[in-house]
């Protein structure tokens, strides 16, 4: 399938257009899985399960287009690989770690997952391999260096942030504690907060209009996420930090 670059910027500014809508969607109902889980959403599927099959097209599209243009283009490869990354950790390593025994997510939350990964990812794949055209010594702007730093300390506080969650249960453990140390003194997730970080770094270093479409989707899910989970540890824990905000220190 080819589609003229005027026609694929037009689908990529209705998808952000969703995105939007998405946003203020989920500023009123909470995605209702792990502690906003709900038993009115229908059939469950296992958490772990769930996590897999979801990140799962992520990782094996833009995996196609790794091995499209590995031998073609080391920028594009290496863009690609980044992504791929992100995706190798969420899809087989972290559903492995999570310590959610027992606990189940509606299957309509993970085939809207599925989607909006599969929607983001194919824009993603198909710039790479079709539009992209970057010089050999792209990596060299100043922005690209400052894009693959912003994206790698995302990833290096998302990682960070996940593990001090997931260790705050002891192995069985369910319920919910109270997280400190490092940015948890200063937000309630600063696992969002890092993965924001990570892909506003990509869109730098990618600066491409699917980029920034896959940065605004991130956005729109985590951004009400967070201040859903700031909520809920302010009204589950009387003793909850007063001074802590939800995403950005000091801020929000
Ligand atoms: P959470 O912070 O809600 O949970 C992460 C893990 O830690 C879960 O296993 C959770 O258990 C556990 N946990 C969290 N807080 C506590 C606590 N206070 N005490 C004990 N255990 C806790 O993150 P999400 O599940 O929403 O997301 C997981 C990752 O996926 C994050 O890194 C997030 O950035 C990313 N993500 C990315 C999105 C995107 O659009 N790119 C969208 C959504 C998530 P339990 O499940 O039982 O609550």
């Amino acid at each position: 399938m080819n589609i003229s670059f005027s026609a694929y910027q037009f689908l990529i500014w209705i998808w952000m257009g969703l995105a939007l809508a998405v946003f203020f969607l989920l500023l009123r109902i909470n995605a209702p899985y792990g502690r906003h889980s709900s038993a009115k959403w229908g059939p469950t599927i296992d958490n772990h399960l769930a996590w897999l099959l979801m990140e799962l097209p992520a990782l094996v599209v833009m995996c196609f287009c790794f091995i499209r243009v590995i031998g073609y283009s080391t920028v594009i490869a290496v863009l690609t690989g980044l992504y791929c990354l992100h995706y190798i950790n969420r899809t087989v390593i972290f559903p492995f770690r999570i310590r959610t025994r027992g606990k189940r997510m509606p299957v309509v939350i993970m085939g809207s997952a599925v989607f909006f990964n599969l929607v983001n990812t194919f824009f993603l794949g198909y710039y790479f391999i079709h539009f992209a055209a970057y010089p050999d010594n792209y990596f060299q702007r100043p922005a690209s260096i400052a894009g693959g730093i912003l994206f790698f300390t995302g990833l290096c506080i998302n990682w960070w942030a996940d593990n001090r969650l997931i260790h705050l249960r002891m192995p069985g453990e369910t319920g919910y504690k109270i997280p400190t140390s490092g940015l948890f003194n200063f937000i309630s997730c600063p696992n969002m907060m890092g993965e924001l970080l990570e892909w506003t770094g990509y869109a730098i270093v990618c600066w491409n209009l699917p980029a920034l479409a896959f940065l605004v989707w991130t956005a729109a899910n985590l951004l009400p996420r967070a201040l859903a989970h700031h909520r809920w540890y302010q009204k589950e824990f009387r003793d909850y930090p007063s001074g802590r905000k939800a995403i950005i220190p000091y801020l929000l």
